[in-house]
């Protein structure tokens, strides 16, 4: 809101709540832009009759007046504080800058969002150094006036004149020497007031101004200081950071004084509503007797856990309760509360919304409904899909991590915690985790479809190179394992099976690692992890009620059966997506793959792709076994045949070696030996050359190479209907779906799909059995999606392949991208979301958008699905669900998130 457009009320009463909310017809977020969070909920507060000690707000508009008029005082500011401060003293019956019964009060900053960097609080304005000799006097306290007064002064000389806390600590510190005290409580009045004498000389030498002892002047400035905070560098940074507003300004509140260190009957403290880090409903906190405002979080002395002061104060425990309760219930959220307890008489000074551990949260939203603060749609919104994260994956120990640092970090591209000793080489975490029991981290520079073993077997993956969407960071995902990813600070030495961080430490393979995939950290250490949940009772009543709201449909990509039962155990219903390949990387598997690529006849092909009949069928019948009843989609093969292949580069160091070798043997029988294997190496080579291509990704793969090789499509759906139609014979409910990847013109999905459904029309009448299936395509390429109307009228269902689609509508390979020019395009908020992340609406979102509208305008029972890493991203989900998509697909570790979020889709619409 401009100058032009203010009332010209720049400051609020406590009690004036109902007119703040009239200039916002009603709505709270209009008051808490004005009077920001701490005002806005004191405002409320006061209103619903809980005792706050009087007070008045500044408004963040004359924050922003303030700074706009080059840091002067906006008409009309100044004269009604002093106006406010009036009705102050006329309520509480004291007066602001006497002596006789001064008025004191605090003064605290609020923005709409609490920020770090914001002004502190300073307590005790109003004192000077008359006054607190007749407030000594006259209260036969002088202990506790000269230590309020002293506060004044440290705080005041920090905050607002900006000397460093240290210097005033170092004068404490030299006083409890000299009285020999042993702690602050110790302190007597004249040590405070010499304590206070030299603050004040310390203020002069530093700032050259004097402490101000007029107590209006001390307001003054005091405000002025809260708004100046606002464009403080910490605070600037921070809004950089979080993406807040930096127009939003902050609001100063004034309060009346309340002490909590008058004596044994008083006392401060902050409390929860509920226990923040389990949620069950019972207070929680601490408080301190005799001891004002900071004493509680200074550490400074032990505090005593709020259920003691059931036995201490047990009235005013009594109060607290009721309070929260009442607080509870205006807001339906958990309150964080402080209060102080004056000679008996409690002071609730902030509430806000608690925050909470992903565990309180959902139990205290499930909580909430059995007490009826909250409709089950309110608990199923509230719950962030992250917090759901956190049930699926071990967590290092809080407990453990408050004594260690840190060594690197990364891009925490895989969630959950991982602890193991380090292992550089696939195979060796394969062999330490399975013949010796070990728990191993694969840490690698990056790795390649051929390290998965390692990775299975692994409890954790490091990768130094790559980015989100590298090999390691999409498998590590796939299987729930948790991943750091492109920590650069690590150099790995695979030839000594070491690794260098920075200058001095060289950590080996076999020594422990703990790492963090939540915050992308690693630890030189053999750390504890907790285990949550996700059988969690609160999680799952969360999931069954998002169950009931989602209209959108949740399946799993899952390529094994085991992956298929976690993803059903989740709550997935059906494969969105099997990738055909990962089936042939196993060890028996790939020679055969192998012989079926390099094949130099007709019949040699066939033979091998034979030999992989059986193995597909055993596959697939898992999955269907693992589905019973719900559909699951196969994608036949879709990457480049290099990929199934050793590397140009090995195969030559190979053959220079063999080739060494040859001119040491003097056996004619080593010598032929030796002599085939040259040979059958460099057909290998000639085919690997043949193979390659500059850029695989727009290659030959998908249903391109289906049209090269119609024989081995031919297999996967054999295998697929042989599978599908044993499993029927067994008296199962099956529902194979065969999709063909990488499709750009109709032409190709017209020219395979006779031939295909051909096939599984001949293993079903082969079985005397019909299975329900499906025949449909990939929308992974722009053209794909602008011709979608042709696709449809063959295509029984599409799958947007949203990975795919992304790279190839914006023109990017996502592996360069990701470490190069499309990070300076996320710095630099060029792009706000990184497309591999969230699916960009504007470009992807519409091509998605002509694909849905066209393609079902040629077919209207056409099935809709996502199967990119996108399927599990709830900011993509929210589109998906916009878009009209019918289900998403993720990995199975992403579906209970998939299934909130959906929900969550459901519920904004
Ligand atoms: P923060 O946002 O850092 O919590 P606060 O403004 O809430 O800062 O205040 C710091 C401390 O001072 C808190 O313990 C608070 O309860 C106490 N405090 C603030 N104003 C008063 C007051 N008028 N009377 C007594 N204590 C106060
Ligand atoms: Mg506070
Ligand atoms: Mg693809």
């Amino acid at each position: 809101m401009t100058t032009q457009e203010t009332s010209g009320k720049y400051v609020y009463l406590f009690n004036d709540f109902d007119e703040a909310m009239a200039r916002f017809d009603g709505e709270w977020d209009g008051v808490r832009g004005l009077l920001g969070g701490k005002g806005a909920n004191l405002l409320d507060a006061t209103r619903l009759g809980i005792p706050v000690p009087p007070g008045f707000t500044v408004t963040t508009e004359a924050c922003n007046d303030y700074l706009d008029a080059g840091e002067t005082f906006p008409e009309g500011l100044w004269e009604q504080s002093l106006q406010a401060i009036a009705s102050l003293e006329s309520m509480t019956g004291k007066k602001f800058g006497s002596a006789e019964n001064p008025l004191l009060v605090s003064c605290r900053s609020g923005a709409r969002f609490s920020m770090p960097g914001m002004m502190d609080t300073i307590l005790n304005i109003g004192l000077n150094d008359e006054i607190v000799e007749i407030l000594a006097t006259r209260t036969h306290r002088p202990r506790f006036a000269y230590d309020i007064y002293r506060r004044l002064v440290q705080m005041f000389g920090g905050v607002v004149m900006g000397v460093p806390d240290e210097v005033f600590e170092a004068v404490i510190t030299a006083q409890r020497r000299e009285s020999k005290a042993r702690a602050d409580s110790d302190l007597d009045a004249g040590a405070w007031k010499a304590v206070t004498v030299r603050f004040k000389e310390i203020i002069r030498t530093y700032t050259g101004k004097e402490f101000p002892n007029d107590p209006y002047e001390q307001l003054k400035q005091a405000t002025e200081a809260v708004f100046k905070s606002w464009n403080g560098k910490r605070a600037i940074d921070y809004r950089e950071a979080a993406g807040i507003e930096h127009n939003l300004g902050t609001a100063v509140n004034i309060q009346t004084m309340v002490f909590g260190n008058i004596g044994d009957d008083s006392a401060t403290g902050v409390f929860m509503s509920r226990n923040a880090t389990t949620g069950e409903p019972q207070l929680e906190g601490d408080y301190l007797i005799n001891a004002q405002g900071e004493d509680v979080v200074a550490g400074t002395r032990t505090t005593l856990r709020i259920g003691q002061l059931k036995d201490d104060m047990p009235e005013m425990f009594e109060e607290l309760e009721q309070i929260a309760h009442l607080l509870e219930e205006h807001h339906r959220n958990m309150q964080d509360m402080e209060f102080t307890i004056e000679q008996g008489k409690l002071w609730l000074l902030q509430t806000r919304d608690g925050k909470r551990t992903a565990q309180a949260e959902v139990r205290i939203a499930v909580d909430m409904v059995g007490e009826g603060l909250i409709s089950r749609e309110e608990a199923v919104a509230r719950v962030h899909p992250d917090q759901v994260d956190f049930f699926l994956h071990p967590q290092l120990d809080p407990e453990a991590l408050l004594d260690i640092k840190a060594i690197a970090s990364g891009l925490n591209v895989s969630p959950g915690a991982a602890v193991g000793v380090i292992a550089f080489d696939p195979d060796l975490a394969e062999r330490w985790a399975r013949e010796e029991g070990k728990d191993v981290i694969l840490v690698r520079p990056e790795t390649r479809p051929d390290d998965v073993h390692g990775m299975l077997a692994a409890k954790g993956v490091v990768t130094s190179k790559g980015g989100r969407t590298s090999h390691a960071a999409l498998v590590a995902r796939q299987f729930g394992k948790p991943a750091v990813v492109g920590v650069e600070e690590i150099e790995i030495d695979l030839d000594n099976h070491l690794m260098h961080i920075g200058e001095d430490l060289v950590i080996e393979e076999g020594e422990s690692l703990s790492i963090d995939g939540n915050h992308g950290l690693i630890y030189y250490a053999d750390l504890p992890t907790v285990v949550p949940d996700i059988q969690n009772a609160y999680l799952l009543k969360i999931l069954a009620w998002a169950d009931e709201f989602r209209t959108l449909g949740v399946r799993a990509n899952a390529d094994y059966p085991d992956d298929a039962q976690r993803a059903r155990d989740y709550g997935a219903e059906g494969i969105g997506l099997c990738r055909t390949e990962h089936m042939f990387f196993a060890e028996e598997r790939l020679p055969i793959m192998q012989r079926m690529i390099t094949a130099s006849s007709p019949t040699e092909r066939a033979e091998a792709i034979a030999g992989l009949l059986p193995m597909q069928r055993s596959d697939f019948e898992g999955l269907f076994r693992a589905m019973e009843g719900q559909p699951v989609i196969i994608r036949l093969l879709d990457p480049p045949l290099h990929e199934f292949l050793p590397s140009a580069h090995d195969l030559m160091l190979e053959l220079t070696d063999l080739k060494l070798r040859m001119q040491h043997l003097s056996s004619l029988k080593e010598m032929d030996n030796v002599l085939e294997e040259i040979e059958a190496k460099t057909k290998l080579l000639e085919r690997v050359e043949t193979l390659a291509e500059s850029n695989p990704m727009l290659g030959t793969r998908g249903v391109r190479l289906g049209m090269l090789i119609p024989g081995l499509y031919k297999m996967q759906v054999r295998a697929i209907f042989e599978a599908a139609c044993r499993c029927a014979v067994d008296g199962l409910d099956v529902h194979p779906e065969v999709m063909i990847p990488l499709v750009s013109h109709v032409g190709e999905l017209e020219s395979m799909n006779g031939p295909l459904k051909e096939v599984a029309e001949k293993v079903m009448a082969e079985h005397g059995i019909e299975v329900p299936q499906m025949f449909g395509t990939m929308i992974e390429i722009p053209r794909a999606a602008l011709t979608a109307g042709e696709i449809a009228q063959t295509a029984e269902f599409f799958s947007f392949g949203t990975n795919d689609l992304t790279q190839t509508t914006y023109g990017i390979s996502r592996d360069d991208a990701e470490t190069g020019f499309l990070v300076h395009y996320l710095q630099t908020r060029l792009l706000k979301d990184n497309p591999f992340t969230s699916i960009d609406p504007e470009g992807v979102g519409r091509l998605m958008q002509i694909a849905i509208d066209e393609g079902k305008a040629s077919r209207d029972n056409l099935e809709i699905g996502v199967c990119g890493e996108h399927g599990g991203d709830p900011k993509s989900i929210h589109l998906c669900h916009k878009l009209g998509v019918d289900y998403v697909s993720c990995s199975p570790f992403r579906v209970p998130i998939a299934r909130l979020a959906a929900a969550q889709a459901a519920l904004a619409d």
